[in-house]
């Protein structure tokens, strides 16, 4: 696998960087992908061998082929490193890689500890895009969910970060979580339309089968989150909230109010696009190969300070991958254009997807077009279902 790594050439012109900080200050009720408690020990160690682990990956032939046009510091919560760690790595990726003149540069997080001066060690670095989950600025419900700062304090956060001007801040919102009534989440959106920062991604509540949120709902101690049929409600509130607030869309989830809000790695990473995975528990496509490092800390830790880039498994990509990426790209745009890609992957899409899409007609999800899907507001609802069945169909009849 190292060798593939290594011999990896010259891929896709468009190139993204993927880093994963695996820790948190807390396990969110709602979240599904905590991975390991917070230590500022751990935290220093991590830092040392990611910074090894981005002098390892660098060596590789297609790191100096095309510039990157977007990093990522993502996973649970890199918002959560010491200002001095988030100094050093986004300097180091800077040095290690060519990196485009507008490389969108993003620090994932949350408001809680991410302090004024970790803000300005970020933005000295380099880092132009902060993405943070706020949820929901309601502070009961925000208590509720293991957010610790109250709705003051979020609000004070976002407002600091907007006036210094800097770069760029959006935020998640998520609808449907328990005890949010339609009204709160009105005034969410409407709280974060006051705030006129960058953008913002409503993302419909996952409920985790044997997550700390089921079993607290079972428990009696949460409400119960929305049914599907009051998430959809919720789903059209909040586009009619942001339609009205004359916000672009950027995907089905994310929209932007100023222009300088561009969403790149999202929007890459769903496409067509190459990524250097980077830290425990990253992955990415590079080539023709998708590559996962070693999501087990002890094991990542122990590896790279051996000198070695822990790859837990690679795999080669399917015969039709492009193909579902594209779908799966479009999908996201809130459209298929079946004709096109037809034509680009020589395959009969329209006659395989005719009786699926015809149902689809008749539900009123989706409105096809000179062979072009289009989703209606209802199949936006659907938009993920709907592209895997997409995809599920065309795997069964290829
Ligand atoms: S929501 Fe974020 S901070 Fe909370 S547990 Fe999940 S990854 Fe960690």
């Amino acid at each position: 696998m190292t060798f593939s790594w290594y011999s990896c050439q010259k891929g896709l012109p468009v190139r993204t960087i993927y880093i994963h900080i695996p820790f948190c200050e807390g396990h969110c009720l709602f979240c599904g992908f905590y991975q390991n408690a917070y230590r500022s020990d751990l935290a220093r160690q991590y830092t040392d061998v990611l910074v090894h682990e981005m002098e390892l990956s660098c060596k590789a032939p297609f790191i100096d082929a095309g510039p990157f046009q977007a990093v990522y510091f993502g996973g649970r919560t890199p918002t959560a490193l010491p200002a001095k760690s988030l100094t050093r790595l986004v300097s180091t990726v800077k040095n290690l890689f060519p990196l485009s003149n507008d490389c969108e540069i993003t620090l994932e997080g949350r408001i809680h500890n991410f302090t004024k001066e970790k803000i300005k060690a970020a933005l000295n670095a380099g880092v132009n895009c902060f993405s943070l989950g706020v949820q929901s600025f309601d502070t009961r419900i925000r208590k509720r969910l293991g957010r610790r700062d109250p709705r003051k304090k979020v609000i004070e956060s976002l407002t600091y970060l907007r006036d210094l001007g800097k770069a760029s801040a959006i935020i998640d919102l998520i609808y449907g979580l328990p005890g949010q009534s339609l009204h709160i989440w009105e005034e969410d959106i409407k709280t974060f339309v006051s705030l006129e920062i960058d953008g913002c991604d409503l993302y419909q509540l996952n409920v985790f089968r044997g997550g700390l949120l089921e079993k607290s709902v079972a428990k009696g101690s949460l409400p119960r989150p929305a049914i599907l049929k009051e998430q959809a409600d919720y789903y059209v509130r909040g586009v009619e909230l942001m339609e009205a607030a004359h916000y672009r869309r950027l995907s089905i989830s994310h929209w932007a109010r100023t222009s300088r809000e561009r969403s790149l790695y999202n929007l890459f990473s769903r496409g067509r696009s190459d990524c250097v995975p980077l830290g425990s528990g990253a992955g990415g496509w590079l080539g023709n190969y998708f590559f996962f490092v070693e999501g087990d800390l002890k094991d990542y830790l122990s590896a790279i300070e051996a000198g070695r880039k822990p790859l837990a498994f690679g795999m080669r990509r399917s015969q039709r991958d492009f193909l579902f990426r594209d779908i799966s790209y479009q999908m996201e745009l809130g459209y298929c254009d079946l004709e096109q890609l037809s034509k680009r992957h020589d395959f009969d899409l329209l006659t395989i997807l005719r009786p699926i899409i015809s149902q689809w007609e008749k539900a009123g999800l989706v409105k096809l077009t000179d062979g072009c899907l289009y989703l209606t507001r209802s199949g936006e609802f659907w938009m993920v279902n709907l592209a895997q069945m997409l995809i599920d169909c065309l795997q069964k009849n290829q």
